[in-house]
């Protein structure tokens, strides 16, 4: 497909806090791998972004009724949602984790989570998974919509544990955000950009194009270092 996307603006729906994926800098301005990412294939390809900090199911649900053009949130590639949306190649791979709060020596496993509250992502890879296992060990899952608010449930002990995307809880126990690991990762999917099921296309080719022009050139891997790269 010939990229058509010249010269355009879109709207891009992303999440509110997914460090190092997106997150606000010190000046207020949204930055991180996703943001870097769409930006640099946006001036490749010769279109512009309009970036939307929405939330991550507020920013699908803006996709589902064309209030945005496409969302790019750490957004993972799953079959469900291949059914209503089109995702681009992806991008980077993820999956899921439990982390608890760094001061906790009672929950080891999913076993010490019987009878206990845990809190996950509304429409979020880590809420599906956490709910797929409540049963099995006896715990609750209650939805929130941000990571960081997430984050500060279990560090106040609201709840025992937090079910969010191992890249992001890596990069926030690094920064010593209170919390740690004690579980092994799940499988889950990789990042994918998507647009709306059908709609533009033309956007969706021309980040698959500049995607594999980053690759290349050695620019994506740049952007993963600035972000990614040890020590901090
Ligand atoms: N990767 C996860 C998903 O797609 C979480 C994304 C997010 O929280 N921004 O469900």
């Amino acid at each position: 497909v010939t990229s058509t996307a010249n010269g355009k603006t879109y709207v891009i729906g992303t999440d509110t806090t997914f460090a190092p994926f997106e997150f606000r800098d010190t000046s207020g301005e949204m930055t991180g791998i996703d943001m870097d990412l769409i930006r640099a294939i946006g001036k490749d390809q010769g279109f512009n972004v309009e970036i939307r900090s929405l939330g991550f199911n507020a920013a699908l649900q803006a996709l589902s009724s064309n209030q945005v053009d496409g969302v790019i949130a750490g957004m993972s590639i799953t079959d469900e949602r291949k059914k209503i949306y089109d995702f681009s190649e992806p991008y980077f791979e993820s999956g899921v984790q439990m982390a608890v709060a760094a001061n906790d020596d009672t929950v080891k496993s999913y076993e010490d989570l019987k009878g206990k509250t845990v809190v996950a992502k509304t429409g979020a890879e880590g809420e599906t998974f956490a709910k797929s296992i409540a049963d099995k060990y006896g715990f609750t899952v209650q939805s929130l919509d941000q990571s960081a608010t997430m984050y500060e449930s279990v560090k106040s002990g609201n709840a025992v544990a937090v079910f969010d995307d191992y890249p992001v809880l890596a990069y926030g126990i690094a920064q010593g955000n209170g919390l740690k690991t004690v579980t092994d990762k799940e499988a889950g999917g990789s990042y994918g950009f998507a647009v709306n099921k059908g709609k533009n296309p033309e956007l969706l080719a021309a980040f698959n194009d500049g995607l594999a022009k980053l690759k290349a050139n050695g620019e994506y891997q740049k952007i993963l270092d600035k972000y990614l790269a040890a020590p901090k």
